[in-house]
């Protein structure tokens, strides 16, 4: 007997579970996937290149067409909008943004992939015209008209917010020609950084030119007699603006899971199983921006919202579905991101989880170079790293340099998720050859100083 599986958001999560789910079953599923959107399987990781003019054109973004979905025997309907679940009845009820009318859709299986909401500050001006977001691609044609618009005029944009979406899109900005100021209440641009290395990244972003103002609060949005933003006032002066870019972060977009009445976390993300079941509610499925992790190092939920987990997370579900086997472990923290030719990355806990958590930690760091000090090209890099006090276990790991540093915490990544101990991972047999690193590695050196600092640690 066909099963039918209808899946609410059909983006990274979405369309990983239903491909996968629909692979190993074949005829035995009957799929459909809805999306509000006009887009399906794109790329968001990918906006700040676009808008910034690395990646050419919008296609680029998109890793698999609605018609490509539908030869694969997936029935994708696009700008349909489930806006409320029947859980007793097995129904989700359907808005048709292209007719204007709702429709019920029965289901055996339920999968909510319905990814994060952007935070909106809510201060005077927040919607006037030239204030954007950065989520969608609906968003990214929106920035590049505004970017248009100020061809040949002022060009001053103030991103709000200096997390990684906030200074990749003051990279695109600054690409574009334009003057940039990054406004963040935050002690540092990168806060999930620790502060010391986020200050790394502030020095770097000032002498790329890229103003930076922190411990700011937003106080509202300055707006000319047509209603155009021409200004972002804060606690600590305005500053002109042509364009607003928000990236002030997102929450799980879980409005309609809640209503239903389904379990949410600490965070408001989806509460799963390790197969992405929804906890406690058959036939119910969820992965990606919705859903809340196990981070493996502090043992605690999380909601990290990043494309590796959601395409993970849908495959995991999608194999279930399909009537195989699998589970999604975990996450350890790893994200890499780069402003200009800056590149930052981080894994695992910072100090300020370490003593949330109840670590007793000591941290070590280290400044070292890319590549062999006498190689062309070598730029520094600095490694920073958490070591737990006495068992000498790898907490975490930040790493902020030029070209050839970010990619290194992927061996701390490795270590974490394996539990190893500094003195371990000093141990490793990293590659090198001069045109990628010192003999010693920067993440040797780091790990070499953090086991000799455990090793003197009499506290
Ligand atoms: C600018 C930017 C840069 C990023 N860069 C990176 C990066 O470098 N590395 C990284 O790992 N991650 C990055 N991310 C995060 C990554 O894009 C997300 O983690 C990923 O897209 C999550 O996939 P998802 O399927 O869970 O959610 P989404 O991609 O948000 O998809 C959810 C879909 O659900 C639809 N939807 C929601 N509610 C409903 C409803 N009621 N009915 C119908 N449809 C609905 C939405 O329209 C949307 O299409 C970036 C994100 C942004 C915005």
């Amino acid at each position: 007997m066909t099963r039918r599986v209808v899946v609410v958001g059909a983006d990274a999560a979405g369309m990983s579970a239903a491909s996968q789910a629909k692979r190993l079953a074949g005829d035995g599923l009957e799929v459909i996937a809805l999306d509000r959107g006009r887009h399906t399987s794109y790329s968001a990781c990918g906006i700040p290149y676009w808008v910034g003019g690395d990646v050419a054109s919008v296609e680029r973004l998109v890793a698999r067409t609605p018609a490509e979905h539908r030869a694969n025997g997936i029935d994708l309907r696009l700008r349909q909008e489930a806006v409320a679940l029947d859980l007793d009845r097995g129904e989700v009820e359907v808005r048709d943004h292209e007719t204007g009318s709702t429709y019920r859709l029965g289901y055996d299986e339920l999968v909510l992939a319905t990814g994060a909401r952007p935070r909106r500050p809510d201060v005077p001006g927040i919607d006037a015209a030239g204030v954007l977001g950065v989520q969608t691609l609906d968003d990214g044609e929106a920035l590049l008209d505004e970017l248009g618009r100020l061809d040949g005029g002022s060009r001053r944009a103030v991103v709000v917010g200096g997390g990684y979406i906030g200074i990749e899109m003051a990279e695109a900005m600054v690409n574009r020609g334009l003057d940039v100021t990054v406004v963040t209440r935050s002690a540092q641009p990168m806060a999930t950084l620790d502060p010391d290395m986020g200050l790394l990244v502030h020095e770097a972003m000032e002498a790329m030119g890229i103003d930076v103002a922190t411990d700011v609060t937003l106080r509202g949005i300055e707006t000319d007699g047509s209603g155009r933003a021409t200004a972002v006032a804060t606690d600590q002066g305005t500053y002109p603006a042509d364009l607003v870019v928000l990236g002030t972060g997102a929450g799980p977009e879980t409005a309609l899971a809640a209503a239903a009445g389904l379990p949410l976390g600490r965070w408001g993300g989806l509460v799963t199983d390790l197969q992405m079941r929804v906890f406690d509610t058959p036939g119910v499925w969820a992965a990606g921006d919705c859903v809340e992790s196990i981070d493996r190092v502090s043992g605690n939920r999380v909601h990290m919202a990043l494309g590796t987990h959601a395409n993970k997370q849908g495959r995991v579900l999608g194999t279930n579905l399909g009537g195989g086997y699998a589970t999604f472990p975990g996450v350890v923290g790893t994200a890499v991101s780069k402003v200009c030719d800056l590149e930052i990355a981080r894994t695992g806990l910072r100090e300020a989880d370490c003593a949330a958590v109840g670590f007793a930690w000591l941290a070590v760091t280290v400044g070292s170079t890319t590549r062999a000090g006498y190689y062309p090209g070598a730029a520094p890099v600095t490694v920073k790293l958490l070591a737990e006090r006495r068992t000498g276990r790898l907490l975490g790991g930040q790493v902020v340099g030029r070209e050839g540093s970010a990619k290194r915490v992927d061996a701390l990544a490795v270590a974490l998720w394996n539990r190893m101990t500094v003195e371990e991972v000093a141990a490793l047999d990293l590659g090198y050859a001069p045109p990628f690193s010192p003999v010693w590695d920067p993440v040797l050196i780091a790990a070499r100083k953090a086991a000799d600092a455990v090793r003197a640690d009499t506290s």
